[in-house]
């Protein structure tokens, strides 16, 4: 094993062109004091590279594109970095029921590609990107960190054996792995496949938003500003080995999320389109973030209505951002 160059002062940002990566390095880079950042991303269809455009001229920035399979460049890439943090993923519960092949490639054996070269070159801390979801789904209550994973969709199943395998890296190599798992991120800069800018983009343009069953599948809504400052609480200060949940606090069911677009967009519920459930689709979903809050002092602090207002805002004003990602969004 060699000594990573860099230390704390050089992160290696897997999937850092897609929605909670560049706003992860975004923030970090907002830090004059803030370490050099290189982002490795293949640029799939959900990337969107221009939210990198604010820190592109910063010189701390380096953009590598390429694959996290890609071993020989992961290699080279982790040699010269103390730290990962590990975003890369294919992230869509709907393409992973079509076809799961790419999410066992990119989310299974991408992160032991990733967690290889950070054993070979001495990583001294590597941060997985982890879901609620792992945990599969729960009628009352939340999930603590201890509870068993029991994923239902194929998304869910590649990102949870990516998080067993961070894990047995750190019992069995020593790595030091810290494994974060958010509930539903939203916010701006938000691809249009995923619930909330889906539903934003279709109803500006007057199209339907499709409702799956009988919307009462249950969320917790996290936004992105509280989720980045719960994964650098976690990189910063969080233990070796363990697992953190990272809450919004906002539990809607999908009916209740769909009025509250309707109403920020002047929409009726005659723009609603009942479809039928999605397979295997959890009803609900509660991260308990007890831990994180008492280790840590994470609490997330953007309020559900008045962030959503923002988001809506944002989609509004962005149209230029979007509206070429539609037809990428297509299933
Ligand atoms: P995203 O789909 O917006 O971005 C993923 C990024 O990874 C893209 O830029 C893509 O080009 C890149 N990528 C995909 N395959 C790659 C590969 N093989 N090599 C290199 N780069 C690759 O995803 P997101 O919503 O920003 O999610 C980021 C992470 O957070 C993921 O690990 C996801 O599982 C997790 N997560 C997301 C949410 C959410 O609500 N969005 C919730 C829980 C967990």
């Amino acid at each position: 094993m060699t000594r990573a160059r860099g230390g704390a002062d050089r992160i290696l940002v897997t999937g850092g062109a897609g929605f909670i990566g560049s706003h992860y390095v975004r923030t970090l880079l907002a830090d004059p004091r803030g370490p050099a950042v290189t982002v490795l991303d293949a640029l799939t269809y959900a990337a969107t590279p221009a939210a990198l455009d604010p820190v592109r001229s910063d010189p701390r920035f380096r953009f590598v594109h390429g694959d996290i399979l890609d071993a020989g460049l992961v290699d080279r890439l982790t040699a010269e970095h103390g730290q990962v943090v590990h975003f890369a993923a294919e992230s869509h519960v709907d393409r992973s029921i079509l076809d799961a092949s790419r999410f066992v490639a990119t989310n299974v054996t991408g992160t032991q590609v990733l967690l290889d070269a950070a054993v070979r070159h001495g990583v001294t801390r590597f941060v997985h990107i982890s879901t609620d979801e792992v945990y599969g789904s729960i009628p009352a209550g939340s999930w603590p960190e201890t509870d068993p994973v029991r994923p239902n969709s194929p998304y869910a199943a590649s990102k949870a054996a990516a998080d067993v395998l961070a894990l047995a890296y750190h019992r069995t190599h020593g790595l030091d792995v810290r494994v974060t798992r958010c509930s539903n991120n939203f916010g701006h800069h938000q691809f249009p496949e995923k619930v909330i800018p889906l539903f934003i983009t279709n109803l500006l343009d007057g199209l339907p938003v499709p409702l799956y069953g009988d919307g009462l599948h249950v969320r917790d809504w996290l936004h992105i500003d509280d989720h980045v400052r719960g994964v650098e609480l976690v990189r910063r200060g969080g233990r070796p080995g363990e697992i953190y949940n990272i809450g919004g606090g906002t539990e809607l069911s999908n009916r209740e999320l769909t009025a509250r677009l309707l109403a920020a967009c002047g929409a009726d519920w005659d723009r609603v389109e009942h479809v039928a459930d999605r397979k295997g689709h959890d009803r609900r979903y509660s991260v308990d973030y007890g831990k994180i809050r008492a280790e840590l002092g994470y609490r997330p602090r953007r309020d559900f209505d008045t962030a959503l207002a923002e988001t809506v805002a944002w989609y509004r004003d962005n149209r230029r951002w979007w509206e070429p990602l539609r037809a990428r969004a297509a299933l």
